[in-house]
């Protein structure tokens, strides 16, 4: 006997009908003698339809009163689920995050789980009965209800599954597991059978939205075995592992796991700024302390005793921190200010890059032969990314996994 944690998303809860179809898995699952913990999104659309009703009103409502709206996406399935459940006899309990006692900080909308009363839950799985939990909510230490931001659902279920040291967590969604790359974009891309949870982590941060990077990081931090699977079709699905297990075949392991991708990014660029001690945090000062995320960085080297700083942040922020770096322009001494939205980050992704010389250059060599301009590059142990224009992003993918061959498993 396991105990399991499945969460199902948006669109496996979509309509009364795909609830049903749900009941029946889970009770599938109990009959093969695990217990069940059930963790639920909203039905698809609705977080999205709360949000707009609050917009409708302003548009920027209080984040307290946001949360009270938000949460009760969630709570409508958790119900619909038990009366599913029930409905065929199967003895069900539905938990809002405050009645499990998910305990939060109180950053409202993007709130952390601090800690997870499990007495209750497991009271009632030693009673037999499957627990559904609300995804995607808390509450804090004065009781006011908490959210913890878009795609929450999937770290509510890793964090019980830690907290009730459950034997995996599985996560069911519309794909049947992790690819290679987008499937819309490379027909041929491969699901992965394994990956390892630092290569699950750069593809969720790179732009794979399979899972929510939190939930990813919480699962890695308290070894949680997690795998993602189709609620549509059978499978195995992806199981995110621990590096450890796949040292044994490392021999065999292929050098790329994955291609990530994102259009979210924008490029600034200081020219001319005087090569100095301190420069950088000249320029990137007044960015972080409005808040705006830096990606990459690339100074270049300095001549006539000048040199151009280059640096990426998300889109959203383009347009403001273009007009942050003008006003400060003059005090840096800089010849020019100037940016570019229309990029696109793509980035290869995999543990096996480690004892493999020449991954870069191959990449770079493949890009080169397409006509892709590389506009700046950053690596670490196990991924290479680079900036491309926007409007070879798609070429780029395709050539990058035709020249890995990521089609092929090992
Ligand atoms: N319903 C929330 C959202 O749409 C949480 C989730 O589905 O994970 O972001
Ligand atoms: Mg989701």
């Amino acid at each position: 006997m396991a105990l399991i944690v499945q969460k199902y998303g948006g669109t496996s809860v979509g309509s009364p009908e795909r609830i049903e179809s749900v009941a029946e898995k889970v009770i599938d699952w109990r009959e093969r003698g695990h217990q069940l913990v059930v963790v639920v999104s909203a039905m698809s659309g609705e977080t999205d339809r709360l949000i707009g009703l609050a917009k409708a009103i302003t548009p920027r409502p209080t984040p307290r009163e946001l949360d009270v709206l938000l949460a009760t996406g969630e709570q409508v399935t958790i119900a619909l689920l038990c009366i599913a459940l029930e409905k065929r006899g199967c003895p069900a309990r539905s938990y809002t995050g405050g009645q499990v006692r998910i305990l939060t900080d109180n950053a409202f909308n993007k709130a952390r789980i601090q800690d997870i009363q499990a007495d209750a839950m497991r009271a009632d799985l030693d009673a037999g009965r499957v627990v559904v939990v609300a995804g995607f909510q808390g509450v804090d230490g004065d009781g006011n209800i908490t959210t913890l931001g878009r795609g929450g659902s999937d770290t509510t279920g890793v964090a019980l599954a830690a907290a009730l040291k459950a034997d995996e967590c599985q996560i069911y969604t519309d794909v049947d597991g992790v690819y290679t790359t987008d499937p819309r974009i490379v027909s041929d891309a491969r699901r992965l059978n394994r990956i390892t949870f630092e290569e699950m982590l750069e593809m969720a941060s790179l732009g794979s939205k399979v899972l929510q990077i939190r939930s990813v990081e919480f699962a890695g931090k308290h070894n949680v075995p997690l795998r993602v699977l189709s609620t549509f079709q059978e499978g195995p699905g992806t199981l995110i592992t621990f590096e450890e297990a796949l040292a044994v075949e490392s021999m065999e392991k292929e050098q790329i796991s994955g291609i990530a991708f994102n259009r979210d990014e924008a490029k600034l660029t200081v020219s001319g700024v005087p090569d100095r001690p301190g420069i950088a945090f000249s320029i990137l000062g007044p960015v972080s302390q409005a808040n705006i995320e830096v990606d990459m960085i690339v100074q270049n080297i300095g001549h006539d005793g000048t040199t151009d700083f280059t640096f990426t942040v998300h889109r959203n922020d383009y347009e403001r921190t273009l007009e942050i770096l003008k006003d400060h322009a003059a005090r840096l001494g800089a010849r020019e200010v100037s940016g570019d939205n229309r990029i696109a980050k793509l980035s290869l992704v995999g543990i096996g890059m480690r004892s493999h010389a020449g991954v870069a250059s191959k990449m770079f060599e493949a890009l080169g032969k397409e006509g892709i301009n590389i506009r700046m590059i950053s690596t670490s142990e196990i991924k290479i990314s680079v900036v491309v224009d926007e409007k070879y992003l798609e070429l780029g993918v395709r050539t990058l996994h035709e020249v890995f061959e990521l089609e092929k498993s090992v």
